[in-house]
C-alpha cells in the first residue's frame, strides 16, 4: 500500500502525481479498520476527513493519528477513560492546529492507557491494544494505539505524549521511531495534563527525518502554555546532516553490563549484546562511546522519584474530573455524592491506586518527606546528567530489558517492587526535560527492540543527527509490521 511510505516519500509521490490525497486517505481509513479489528488501536475513526490540497509543505495531504488525550474540537476526546467517555471538546490543541495549518489530515484518535497513566496499553476504556508484530504481546504504553497504528502502516505518523517513557517505550516495542523534543518546545495546550512538570508532546514515525518534520510543524511559542518557548530559529529537518564524527556518547555501564545481573536470561544477554554491536557501528564512524558508572543509589531512586512526583501531580491535575463540568454525570442526591459516584465508576483501579499514593504524598504532614524530597532527588539526577552532558553529546541506552512482554502478564509499570532500572531509566529524560529519541535496534524472538539517545536541553538537532546516522547504518528504517488477520491467533 502507498500509505506505508514515509512522509518524505509520500510528499514526493503526491507531487509527482503517483498518488492522490484521496487515495492516501482511503488507504489509511481501510487500514485503520483492519488494525482496529486486529489490534484494537483506536477510540474513534474519523469517517469523513476533510481532503486537503497538496502544496510545498511536506505535511500537506498526509494522513495521521492523534492520541486520544489531545483535545480535538467537535471530535470525541476521551483520554481512554470512562470519566470522559462522552466528552467532545470545543477547542483543538495548539500543536494539532499547527499540523492542520500544514495540511495534515487526521484519520483517527488512538487508544492509550487511561490518561497516559500506564505502560502496557491494557488500561484503555475500549480494551487492550495488541502489538501488530505479534498480537499475543503488548505494545507498551501509554501511546499504545499510536504505536500500533504507525507500525502497521496506517499512516506515517501519529501523536503521542510522554510523561515517563510513553512515546519512547511503545516505539521500541513496535519497531518504530518515537521522539519527544525538549520540554516546552511543543505547547501542551489541549493535551490532557497528567504530571505537568514531566509531560511532553511528541510523535511516533517510521523514520528519524519524519520525526523532525512532524515536530518542526507542531512546535512553537504559545501564549496558552507558559512553559512553551520560541524555537522559530530552530529548523530540525533542515539541520539533519548525519555528521557524527568526533561526537562523544556515554551509556550507563552499571545498568547495562550483564555482570551486574544475577542470572541474566538468554533474552537479556542477546538484547545487551545487540546493544553493544550497535555501539560498534557508531565507533566505526568515529563516535567515541564510553561506559560510565553512576551512583547506584541515585539510579535506584529513579522509579521512586517518578512515582512520587507523577502521582502527586496527577492527583492534583485530575481533581477537575468530577462529572460536573464534563464527562457523564454521577448519580447522587448532592454534588459530593455525584462526584464520588462519577469517580468511583469512571476510573480504573490502576488510576485509583495512583490517586491514593498521590493524595498521601500531598498530605501536609507528608509533603516534606515525600514530595519535596523527591524533588530534591530529581534535581540531583538532573544535575548529574547536566554534568555529563558537558563532556558528552548524549546518552545512549537500550530502551528496555528486552522486547514486548506477553499480554497475559502485564504489570503496572509504576510499582515500587521488582523494579528494574533498565526498564525505567527513560524517566531521566522527563526529569530534565531532555530531548530523547528511540529508534529500532533489531529483533529479539521476532519482536522489535529499540535503542534510545538522549541529549541536553535545546540540543535536539544533535540528538536527531546521531539517531539519523545510526538509522542509516541499520536495515530497520520504515519497516512495517506484517499484520495478518491470522497473525498469532
Ligand atoms: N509508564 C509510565 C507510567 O505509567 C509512563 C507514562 C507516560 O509517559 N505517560 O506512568
Amino acid at each position: 500500500m502507498k500509505i506505508e511510505n514515509t512522509i518524505e516519500d509520500l510528499h514526493q509521490m503526491l507531487n509527482n502525481k503517483e498518488v492522490t490525497v484521496e487515495e492516501l486517505v482511503n488507504e489509511s481509513l481501510s487500514k485503520s479498520k483492519l488494525v482496529q479489528k486486529e489490534c484494537n488501536a483506536f477510540v474513534t475513526i474519523i469517517e469523513n476527513p476533510i481532503i486537503k490540497e497538496v502544496n510545498s509543505n511536506l505535511l500537506s495531504g498526509i494522513p495521521y493519528g492523534i492520541k486520544d488525550n489531545y483535545s480535538t474540537k467537535g471530535i470525541l476526546s476521551t483520554g481512554s477513560s470512562n470519566t470522559l467517555k462522552d466528552y467532545i471538546p470545543f477547542y483543538t490543541a495548539t500543536c494539532i492546529e499547527n499540523l492542520e495549518k500544514c495540511g495534515a489530515i487526521a484519520i483517527n484518535k488512538t487508544a492509550l492507557d487511561e490518561f497516559g497513566m500506564g505502560g502496557t496499553g491494557t488500561t484503555c476504556h475500549t480494551g487492550i491494544v495488541k502489538n501488530p508484530w505479534n498480537k499475543l504481546h503488548m505494545c507498551a504504553g501509554s501511546s499504545a494505539g499510536s504505536a500500533a497504528a504507525v507500525a502497521a502502516g496506517v499512516y506515517p505518523f501519529a501523536l503521542g505524549s510522554d510523561t515517563g517513557d510513553s512515546i519512547r517505550k511503545p516505539a521500541a516495542f513496535c519497531g518504530i521511531v518515537g521522539y519527544k523534543p525538549t520540554y516546552g518546545m511543543i505547547s501542551r495546550y489541549g493535551l490532557f495534563p497528567f504530571a505537568s512538570s514531566l509531560d511532553h508532546c511528541g510523535c511516533l514515525t517510521r523514520s528519524v527525518k519524519d520525526a523532525a518534520i512532524v515536530v518542526d510543524a507542531m512546535k512553537g511559542l504559545d501564549k496558552n502554555d507558559q512553559t512553551s518557548w520560541d524555537s522559530s530559529n530552530i529548523h530540525l529537518y533542515n539541520s539533519i546532516d548525519g555528521q557524527v564524527k568526533g561526537k562523544k556518547l556515554f551509556y550507563i555501564q552499571n545498568i547495562v553490563d550483564l555482570e551486574n545481573y544475577t542470572n541474566p536470561s538468554k533474552e537479556l544477554k542477546e538484547h545487551i549484546n545487540n546493544f553493544y554491536k550497535t555501539l560498534d557501528l557508531l565507533k566505526k564512524d568515529g563516535v567515541e562511546v564510553e561506559g560510565i558508572n553512576i551512583d547506584k543509589a541515585l539510579l535506584n531512586a529513579i522509579p521512586s522519584v517518578y512515582v512520587c512526583l507523577s502521582c502527586a501531580e496527577a492527583t492534583s491535575n485530575m481533581s477537575n474530573l468530577t462529572g460536573i463540568i464534563f464527562g457523564p454525570r454521577g448519580k447522587g442526591e448532592n454534588v459530593t455524592d455525584m462526584m464520588i459516584d462519577h469517580r468511583t465508576q469512571g476510573f480504573s483501579p490502576l488510576i485509583k491506586r495512583r490517586f491514593v499514593i498521590g493524595s498521601y504524598i500531598l498530605q501536609k504532614e507528608n509533603q516534606e518527606k515525600y514530595f519535596v524530597n523527591a524533588q530534591r532527588v530529581r534535581r540531583l539526577i538532573v544535575d548529574k546528567m547536566k554534568e555529563l552532558f558537558k563532556t558528552y553529546d548524549g546518552l545512549i541506552m537500550p530502551v528496555s530489558t528486552g522486547p514486548a512482554p506477553l499480554l497475559d502478564n502485564p504489570k503496572d509499570s509504576v510499582s515500587v517492587d521488582d523494579v528494574s532500572v533498565l526498564e525505567e531509566h527513560l524517566q531521566i529524560g522527563n526529569f530534565g526535560g531532555f530531548p530523547s529519541i528511540t529508534i529500532p535496534n533489531g529483533f529479539i524472538n521476532d519482536l522489535p527492540v529499540g535503542i534510545n539517545i538522549t541529549g541536553n536541553c535545546y540540543d535536539d538537532i544533535n540528538v536527531l543527527n546521531i539517531a539519523y546516522h545510526l538509522e542509516s547504518k541499520m536495515p530497520y528504517k520504515g519497516q512495517i509490521a506484517p499484520l495478518k488477520e491470522d497473525n498469532h491467533e
